[in-house]
């Protein structure tokens, strides 16, 4: 016997952090965090210990439907069964030989992404792997600096990562601020207006990066006709289009990328992806077409684990399953259901939904978005409220009619616990 069966393999990870499985409280766990973990996430509201579907357990016992996703990421749910045995083959196979050498897993999902992005025989189009989205940005934004100009706009609203680089193309003055200064000649326009957008690209501009619709700001949708506008702009003054669906991407919005969707489809330069694509095994990938393909030469980026063959695999079965499964059509009918119910509700709290496919923004007319989370989650629901007055609900893609409804008969009563807490 040469491979551990998949049973023994959970044994070993419960021995490796016992507190996580041996009867330790929450509280006990919670204790630990604080004392040995930094504090940039504020402390948590709940200790998972275990996922199956679209569900996850705390260690008080108590089930949640996991309604965001872990931030996005888990498309399919925790612990599917075809990833799961995609990984664990792949990892008693070969996990990690490092960059000097390739592997076919690599090369395989390289080819997916490059035709999901748009490129063929006529648009040649490549990709370097890393490991999470921030990390993908940083290698797009050196491609933009080596088009011989350094200049990036960028929008207001915009999330793009943490890192340095990233750090720079994202607006949010609390993130920003402590660490500056950040890396320059980054300007900021209004989010969606391609006049504006117009104005501020000329002949000094590397490159325009904005996300298709604006997760972390709240689920932000711009006009139709934007993403056009701004590819037109860019060709225009020989601008690199560069498209951060980092949380569009990977079939979260009902198609593969959020910008070749629909009546206006758009082929970017660059395009970043990362959530959704390893179901929560880290992969992060920039995708480059046409002349940005080849610029970044040899020696001019890298990385130790990106794209390594377990993670090269998670990413294939993650697209295996989308389409085996018709999770992008599913994803399209569970996000309508979710707008037209919500909005048959009626309430006088909420002022709309945003958003496309399974990544949807509840705004609300009150700044009550955050105790409704708790709401949500005191009775079992997992969301969270990106901005005070929006509810972002990004389920797991798999999710039936019959789960998401059982969240949306309970949006009235939290909602009115939310707003009966605030008051
Ligand atoms: C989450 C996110 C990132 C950063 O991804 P990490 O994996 O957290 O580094 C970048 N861009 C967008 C649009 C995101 O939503």
């Amino acid at each position: 016997m040469t491979h551990t069966a998949p049973g023994t393999a959970v044994t070993d990870a419960a021995r490796l952090a016992p507190a996580l499985s041996e009867g330790a409280t929450t509280a006990a766990v919670l204790q630990g965090y604080q004392q040995s973990m930094i504090g940039v996430f504020g402390t948590p509201k709940r200790v998972f210990v275990r996922g199956e579907g679209v569900h996850v357990w705390d260690a008080e016992g108590r089930k949640h439907l996991d309604l965001l996703s872990g931030l996005a990421v888990t498309a399919l749910g925790h612990a599917h069964p075809f990833v799961l045995s995609a990984i664990t083959s792949q990892l008693s196979t070969l996990g990690h030989v490092s960059n000097f050498f390739a592997t076919p897993a690599q090369v395989a999902l390289a080819e997916r992404l490059v035709a999901m992005a748009g490129g063929g025989p006529d648009l040649p189009a490549k990709v370097f792997f890393a490991n999470s989205g921030t990390e993908a940005n940083e290698a797009a934004l050196k491609i933009t600096r080596r088009t011989g100009r350094t200049k990036v706009v960028a929008a207001e609203g915009a999330f793009h990562g943490r890192t340095m680089g990233a750090l720079s193309l994202t607006a949010k003055a609390s993130y920003r601020e402590p660490f500056e200064p950040l890396p320059g000649d980054v300007v900021f326009v209004p989010y969606g207006d391609a006049a504006a957008l117009a104005a501020a690209v000329d002949e000094t501009v590397a490159a325009v990066v904005l996300e298709p619709i604006q997760g972390e700001n709240g689920v932000v949708t711009p006009p139709a006709d934007y993403l056009t506008e701004a590819r037109r702009i860019t060709r225009e003054h020989g601008a690199l289009l560069w498209l951060d669906e980092v949380q569009t991407g990977m079939g979260r919005t009902g198609s593969w990328l959020a910008s070749q969707a629909g009546e206006h489809p758009v082929t970017a330069d660059l395009v970043t992806v990362a959530k959704g694509l390893g179901n929560g095994f880290p992969v992060g990938a920039c995708i480059a077409t046409g002349t940005a393909a080849d610029l970044l030469g040899a020696g001019e980026h890298g990385t130790t684990f990106g794209g390594n063959p377990v993670a090269a695999i998670a990413g294939l079965a993650v697209i295996s399953v989308i389409e085996r499964d018709g999770l992008l059509a599913n994803a399209t009918a569970r996000g309508e259901q979710l707008r037209s119910a919500v909005e048959a509700l009626g309430s006088p709290l909420v002022a709309g939904v945003t958003g496309r496919g399974l990544l949807r923004g509840i705004r609300l007319h009150q700044p009550v978005a955050p105790a409704v989370a708790d709401a949500a989650l005191e009775a079992g629901y997992i969301v969270n409220a990106p901005r005070p007055d929006v509810l972002r609900v990004a389920p797991p893609l798999i999710i039936t009619a019959d789960q998401l409804q059982t969240f949306l008969d309970a949006l009235p009563g939290l909602l009115e616990t939310a707003v009966g807490g605030a008051a």
